[in-house]
């Protein structure tokens, strides 16, 4: 279990992270969600020890993290931090990347896990192509397998989607996850792509203003979003006598006391988002046909 202890942090002398609290049991999935710059990566590197608390602790089972203060080598062997930076072997092939930490006393080992690896992370068919000839994003999947090669007891991962395109994103989501589960290894997901969490997360904690501001399962957070902060991340909503409404949860009916005037239809695939004025309000809801400017509707909630 990974228990992180009312610390609190600051690179200079404002608190970036401030009486951060929670605890993740093994095997579990959580996701760390906020704002650019609401200290989801620095969380991670503070788990990962690479900075000294100002104060708290943080234990994995009975082992104390330290930062570089007390610790000679930053990092610990049952963990593994992927980060925005790969920090890969450009001029070596990707099977060598992946395996390179692997010993090379039992090869036949060695060849099945990093076979097993390019399967997960769907790059079996770039195995003996040099690292510095890939794109961005089978970058980033390279580092992937690469830090799960040795199985780590828990994983930290900083956006690690973010440079893989549509195409990919989501078999790959699907294969990493559920391989983690398989594994029982922890994963801890620094993230602002709710694709990420939702179907994947046990839990997910919110940063903002430096603290904890919602500590819950995705699918209570989801239905009972405290903040615009929190709904905004799930998607389009409106704020309706002081109500959070998703845009999905407003439906055009034939009379009701919302009355509003659409100002414009975005196509959305199996749906069209209208954007329109309510009361000098903009509000978006949900349609299956596009509506014309100007044409006024009747909105109901239902949440
Ligand atoms: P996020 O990952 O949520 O975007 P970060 O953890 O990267 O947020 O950053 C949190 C805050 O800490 C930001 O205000 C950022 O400018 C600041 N920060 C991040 N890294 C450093 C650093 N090495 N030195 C000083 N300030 C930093
Ligand atoms: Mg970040």
């Amino acid at each position: 279990m990974l228990q992180v202890k009312n610390i609190s942090f600051s690179y200079e002398k404002n608190f970036v992270l401030k009486n951060i609290d929670f605890s993740v049991n093994k095997g579990q999935n959580l996701s760390v969600i906020g704002e650019s710059g609401s200290g989801k990566s620095t969380l991670l590197r503070l788990i990962y020890g690479e900075y000294d608390l100002n104060q708290g602790e943080i234990l994995w089972n009975n082992t104390k993290i330290l930062g570089p203060k007390f610790n000679l080598v930053i990092g610990y062997d049952f963990m593994k931090h992927v980060t925005q930076e790969f920090d890969l072997m450009p001029f070596t092939s990707v099977e060598e990347n992946i395996g390179k930490h692997l010993s090379n006393f039992f090869p036949v080992e060695k060849k099945e896990r990093v076979t097993e690896l390019l399967e997960v992370v769907e790059l079996a068919l770039f195995s003996k192509i040099k690292v510095k000839n890939l794109s961005g994003g089978q970058k980033q999947r390279v580092a992937l397998a690469r830090a799960l090669a040795k199985q780590p007891e828990i994983i930290l991962l900083d956006e690690p989607f973010s440079h893989i395109d549509n195409f990919k994103k989501q078999s790959l989501r699907r294969n990493l996850f559920k391989y983690l589960k398989e594994k029982n290894i922890t994963c801890i997901v620094a993230t602002h792509d709710k694709d990420d969490v939702l179907g994947f997360a046990d839990k997910m904690i919110v940063l903002g203003d430096s603290k904890i501001i919602a500590n819950d399962i995705p699918e209570h957070l989801y239905k009972n979003p405290k903040t615009p902060l929190i709904a905004s991340f799930f998607g389009e909503f409106n704020l309706i006598d002081d109500k959070i409404v998703y845009s999905n949860q407003l439906k055009v009916v034939e009379k009701s006391n919302l009355k509003a005037v659409v100002n414009h239809s975005y196509f959305k695939g199996y749906y069209y988002l209208i954007e329109a004025n309510l009361n000098g309000e903009k509000v978006f809801f949900e349609h299956s046909k596009s509506i014309k400017k100007g044409v006024a509707v009747f909105l109901s909630i239902y949440l």
